[in-house]
Order: C-alpha cells, then structure tokens, then sequence
C-alpha cells in the first residue's frame, strides 16, 4: 500500500526525518510553516554586509557521527571544513595570553601529561575531576557536580559547556554536559575536531538536502503552515492548515518536527520544556587577518568565539540573553573592541550585522530536560522530533538530526507491524 509520510518542519530534524523515510522508498511531503528551509540552522542574503550570512555560526565535531553521516548521505560531507587534529586556540583578553588546545587522537588523553598540548597553568592531575561529570546521578546541575574554581574550569570546562549547553555551565544540567564529555573529550581526539561549513550552512546542510530530497521524489511545501491536528482515539486522522485539510489514510503517519512551543500547541498536554536561552551572532564584513585562525575562543570578554570566513569575521555569544536588549548600534561597538583587541584589526566598525536568536535553545537545566518528550506518542502515527526531544544531548544540529533519524525508524517500524 502507498501511504504517506506527513513532516511537519523543514529544520534539520524534519529534514533528516524526510531523507531517512524518502532513501526507504517512503512518500514523503514535508510542510513547512516559513519561506525558507533549514529553521535556525540557515543562510540568507543580509543587505547591511551585502554578502550572504548565516542565523548564527554554528560549530560541528567530529565525532557528530548523525551530523556527518546527514552529509555522507547528501554529498556534501567535503563541505564542511576543519584541521586533520583536533586543536583549540583560544585568548585571554585581559591579559592577552594565547594557547592551543591540541588533542591527541586515541582515547587515552594523553595530552593532558604534555605541558605544551594542555590548558597552561593546569596541571594533569586537574584533569582527573572532570570524570566525575561522567557519571553525575539523574537530575544533578553541573555546579552540584564540579567545582567552578581553578583553571581548568575557566579555561576549558567553562568556555566548552558554555558552548554545548547555551547556559551558564553550573545551571546547566550534568546528564547532557556528561553526553557532551563522553562524545567529545571522552571519545578521543579524533572526536573533537572543529568543523564549520565555510561556504555556509545553507550550501552545506540545507540545499543539498533539498535536492536530495527533490530527486527522491519528496515534495517540500514552503509556506505550509500546519494549524491543527485532528485527534483519533489512536491516530491522527487529518492535517489542517487553514485554507486546506489533508485527510490521513489509514496508513499515513506524521513526524511532528517544529520547535517546543510550536509543537506544545499542536498537541494538548504535551510535556515540552518551556524556556529558552538566547545566542547573538555579529558579522564583520573585514578579512581577517592571515594569522587569525578559523575559530578562536577568547576568555574574559563579551566575545566568546571568533569565527574567520572569507571576507568575514564573526562572532558569537553563548547564554546571550543579557544583551538581547542592548541597543545594536552601542553592541557592535562593543563586541567589535574586543575582536580589533584579540585580532590587531583596525578599530573604526566594519560594515556589521547582529543577528539575536531569542529562542536559540531550550534552557538546558535538570528541570527543563526532565520535560524533553519521547519520539513516540500516544497515536501510533505521530511521532515527534526536533533538538528538544529527549535525545540525551543538548539542543544541537547532532541532536536535532538522530532526533529525525529516531521519528523516522519509528514510523517505518509502525509501518511494517500493521
Ligand atoms: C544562533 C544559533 C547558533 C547555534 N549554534 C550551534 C552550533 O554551533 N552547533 C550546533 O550543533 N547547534 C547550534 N545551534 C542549534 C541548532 O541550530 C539547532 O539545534 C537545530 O537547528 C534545530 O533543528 P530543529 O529541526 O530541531 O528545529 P528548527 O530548526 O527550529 O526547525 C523547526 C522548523 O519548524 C517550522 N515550523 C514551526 N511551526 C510550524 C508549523 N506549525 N507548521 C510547519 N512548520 C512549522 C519552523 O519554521 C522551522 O523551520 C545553534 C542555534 C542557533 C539559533
């Protein structure tokens, strides 16, 4: 029998969903509410810097084997750019200190025993706190795990949680930090290079998807908001979306794949978390200098990372919330002083953008994660998907993507049981 698969959301979980069903030869229509695939991973044209931007820098591992594995399938892995180790320089603003973070490949951190290689001022025996965080007890915060104090947290346990869990690390919930530890640091050097998609997350991770899926067959409809659900005692028997309804045959099934709040809405009493942390992104349109590397953490400013693009330098700033009011004008100053600071670029603004994503990631705290739902729900042809599903990791393009993956092997199951 030929069903249908409904996607409702083209961001990376719906997108993942619908490559996954479509390469098992599913009929699969994917609804998306905006103009644009991609959700918060995208790429569009900004007029002020006259160049074509992304939401927000996103960084990858190398041990985001979904994510990579998304790519494989798509072919576009090469896309994605990163060294052949894994190496993190970073900066000490205030005092100008510079380091590289150099990971040796196995899983044996051996790097920690080499001066050169680990946080200066730690030393190796610093390190062996951090396994308590491999095995933090249910609901605990990272702060009731390990202490804030000394170095090493400051130097690496703080910028690199910060990043992952988009929350003031000791907030943050231990069971994802403890996820984020075991694929990373955990796994192995080989595991944690830095990836970045050069020519954008739009040309990497969105488009060739689209074609992929166009080729497949798969119909994406953009401006396709879905309204409502109509609920049966186990199935969901039709898709309203305002100025049209879809009916649901009998083998028809539905990946809901939209954000929490979007989602909380669609289905009563669904659990979802219910808050959110911010990210803001600034762009420079200035090449960097030669000497910049691609991605340089920067310690003790209002700048977190800096990220050097062709003809661009941007930035980010994790947990961001505190300057989501900040007027933009007075913020680019202020971000810029850092990054001519840390780089030696000229101090008069470069052409700018500020892009703030209010609702970058749910809040990843013990209580918010508590709330994360299960693929499954109770109609046997809804599944959910999306970074904030309970996926075990914080809200990123590697959550987001098994999160699809999950949705997808789900239906496909309920498929060949009925
Ligand atoms: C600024 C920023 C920086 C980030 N940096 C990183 C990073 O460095 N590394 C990393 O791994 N992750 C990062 N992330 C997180 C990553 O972008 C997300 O985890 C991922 O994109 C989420 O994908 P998703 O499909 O779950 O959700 P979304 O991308 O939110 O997709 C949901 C889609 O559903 C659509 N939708 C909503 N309601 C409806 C409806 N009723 N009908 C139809 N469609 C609907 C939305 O328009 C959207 O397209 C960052 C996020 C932001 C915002």
């Amino acid at each position: 029998m030929t069903r249908t698969v409904h996607i409702i959301g083209a961001g990376l979980a719906g997108l993942s969903a619908a490559l996954d069903l479509s390469a098992r030869g599913e009929r699969v229509v994917v609804h998306e509410a905006t103009a644009f695939a991609g959700g918060r991973c995208r790429s569009y044209r900004d007029a002020a810097l006259g160049m074509t931007i992304d939401n927000g820098n996103h960084l990858l591992l190398s041990g985001n084997h979904a994510a990579l594995a998304y790519l494989r399938g798509v072919g576009a892995e090469q896309k994605l750019i990163g060294p052949a180790q894994a190496e993190f320089a970073f900066v000490d603003l205030p005092s100008r200190e510079r380091w590289t973070l150099r990971f040796n490949d196995g899983r044996l951190p051996l790097w920690v025993f080499d001066r050169s290689r680990r946080v200066p001022g730690t030393r190796a025996l610093d390190y062996f706190a951090l396994a308590k965080l491999l095995w933090p007890g249910p609901g605990k915060s990272v702060g009731e795990v390990i202490g804030r104090d000394g170095l090493l947290y400051r130097r690496l346990v703080e910028p690199l949680l910060l990043a992952a869990l988009n929350i003031d690390p000791p907030h943050g919930s231990a069971r994802l930090a403890s996820a984020v530890i075991r694929e990373t640091l955990g796994a192995g050097g080989q595991a944690c290079r830095p990836l970045i998609a050069r020519d954008g997350l739009g040309a990497t991770m969105i488009e060739p998807a689209l074609a992929a899926l166009e080729s497949r067959g798969a119909v994406v409809r953009l401006e396709h908001q879905l309204r409502a659900l109509r609920f049966g005692a186990e199935r969901i028997e039709a898709l309203d979306f305002g100025n049209e309804a879809i009916v649901l045959g009998a083998a028809d099934a539905v990946i809901l794949a939209v954000p929490p709040y979007a989602a909380a809405a669609l289905v009563d009493g669904l659990s979802v978390p219910t808050e959110f942390r911010a990210i803001v992104n600034a762009h420079f349109a200035i090449d960097a200098p030669a000497a910049l590397p691609p991605i340089l953490g920067v310690l003790n400013g209002v700048v977190q990372w800096i990220f050097a693009f062709p003809g661009r330098v941007s930035i980010t700033i994790s947990a961001g919330d505190g300057y989501l009011d900040t007027p933009r004008d007075a913020l680019a100053k202020t971000i810029w002083n850092d990054v001519a600071a840390v780089t030696g670029l000229p101090n008069p603004l470069p052409p700018w953008q500020i892009v703030r994503e209010r609702r970058a990631t749910f809040a990843a705290t013990p209580a918010q994660d508590a709330k994360r739902p299960a693929a499954a729900t109770r109609w046997r042809n809804l599944a959910l998907a999306g970074d904030w599903t309970d996926t075990g990791l914080p809200a990123t393009i590697e959550s987001a993507i098994r999160s699809g993956n999950r949705a997808a092997a789900l239906i496909a199951r309920q498929s060949a049981k009925s």
